[in-house]
């Protein structure tokens, strides 16, 4: 039968999607932070189908509300008005700080950015976008503008991406002292193994500042950051970097644009969303992946005065944006957060992993970097501490696979695919992150014989 479907998906689906391992898993079922394959083996699930199950697979609260939805009602398109929809605008608007009020919901993270995207130009009249280096957006013709990171940074014919789009390349990361990012970890050779990282927020925000004096960029419409770059491999900017690059931008009268797809509900641990862990208030809030649990849902929040730019600009439709079904799983899922401390536990577990895995890394030669904040973790794989040359992606990925075939799932990110993400379900437990640790270390053992 796993032939047949291999046979399958050669012949039928998209060559482009990638199955992460030699041997490709072929999941079945999954209970909170567990997964089980056809064999019926089990796995640690650390990277949450790509950071999305945010309260635990098949959660028995969330799948009790869908249930009951189920039955209820389906569909209505967003030109009716349906209880759950209201439910939960008001639960999420009470989320966030004044005064980002008004919500528009959607189906993905890069329809969310999409959307952001043509708020900022018809708010401002103005047309160029920034974004990062290493930034990723969304998929679509419009955010792949935006996206720069590794394979996802396209040579489509002009016309395809967004050409007014600009990402300078203002962020390098990865590597600092303990002290220049917001972290628990120490870094063994604090600011002397990374130069360029410690003097950082002074150099990016004079590289950022001469971008927007470009002359491409004498319009800005807007900024998009994520508060931690996720796909690039977990990157945090310098201390700061955000605040001042958010004043500049203002400035040159753009609008900030908090990408949280990966970053919010709490998963960051010390706040809910992940631009208030770096003091600032964006104009525009975009949300996906976590927010439905695994559901395709997403959302863009925003001021009531760029809702009405937008408003008196175009007619914005989404068929299935806001739907019955999405709005009641993202009410119990923000229900779980709440009733069962998923943000602190976060907070709690995610320091304690980061701890671990610290000493982890002062025992392996080719563990770089450790970093991260929460639930959101990255480890920078090397070829040597000295070297700072990133770990060949055979060697990586034989590292990865021997991982899964010991029971745990890591993530993949950053340019060269070096690093490894973990981004488990927010309901993880300390015992489990010893289990992954245990496994890690293994598998590094393994790779070093
Ligand atoms: N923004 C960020 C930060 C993301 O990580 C992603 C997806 N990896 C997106 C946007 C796009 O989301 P989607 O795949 O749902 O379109």
């Amino acid at each position: 039968a796993y032939n047949h479907v291999l046979e399958i998906k050669k012949q039928h689906l998209s060559p482009v999607a990638t199955a992460y391992f030699q041997k490709p898993l072929l999941l079945h079922q999954g209970h909170m932070e567990w997964l089980f394959d056809s064999e019926g083996n089990r796995y640690l699930d650390f990277f949450s189908g790509i950071v999305t199950i945010s309260v635990g697979h098949c959660h028995p609260t969330v799948n009790a509300a869908a249930q009951k939805q189920l039955g209820r009602l389906w569909h209505t398109s967003s030109v009716f008005l349906h209880p759950p929809m209201c439910e939960y605008a008001e639960k999420l608007a009470a989320l966030l700080p004044e005064p980002l009020k008004v919500i528009f919901l959607v189906n993905s993270g890069s329809e969310a950015n999409d959307l952001a995207m043509m708020m900022a130009r018809a708010h401002t009249n103005n047309s160029d976008i920034i974004s990062f280096r290493g930034a990723y957006h969304g998929c679509s013709p419009y955010t792949l503008g935006l996206t720069n990171v590794g394979l996802y940074k396209t040579a489509l014919p002009s016309g395809m991406s967004c050409q007014s789009t600009m990402c300078p390349d203002v962020f390098r990361g990865p590597w600092g002292g303990s002290h220049c990012r917001d972290s628990p970890v120490q870094t063994i050779r604090k600011c002397s193994c990374a130069p360029d990282f410690c003097q950082a927020k002074e150099l990016y925000i004079d590289q950022f500042r001469d971008t927007l004096n470009t002359s491409v960029a004498k319009s800005i419409a807007g900024f998009f950051a994520e508060p931690i770059q996720g796909v690039n491999g977990v990157i945090q900017y310098p201390k700061g970097f955000l605040k001042d690059a958010f004043e500049l931008v203002r400035e040159k009268g753009g609008v900030c644009v908090a990408d949280e797809v990966q970053t919010g509900f709490g998963r960051l641990g010390s706040h809910f969303w992940g631009f208030q862990s770096h003091g600032v208030l964006p104009d525009i809030v975009t949300m996906a992946k976590g927010i439905g649990n695994g559901f395709p849902m997403a959302a863009v929040v925003t001021t009531p005065e760029i809702a009405k730019s937008l408003a008196k600009r175009l007619l914005h439709f989404n068929t299935f944006g806001g739907n019955p079904m999405a709005c009641a799983i993202g009410s119990a899922v923000l229900e779980v957060i709440k009733e069962e401390n998923l943000q602190e536990n976060c907070q709690e577990v995610g320091t304690y992993m980061l701890l671990k895995l610290a000493e982890l890394r002062d025992e392996f030669d080719i563990m770089g970097d450790v970093r991260g904040k929460g639930l959101m973790i990255g480890i920078e794989m090397v070829q040597g501490k000295m070297s700072r040359q990133p770990l060949p992606g055979d060697e990586v990925s034989q590292i990865h696979e021997d991982c899964k075939d010991m029971g745990l799932l890591l993530g993949r990110g950053g340019i060269y695919s070096q690093s490894f993400r973990i981004v488990p379900p927010m309901c993880v437990t300390k015992r489990e992150v010893d289990f992954a640790v245990e496994v890690f270390r293994c598998a590094l053992i393994q790779h070093m014989e």
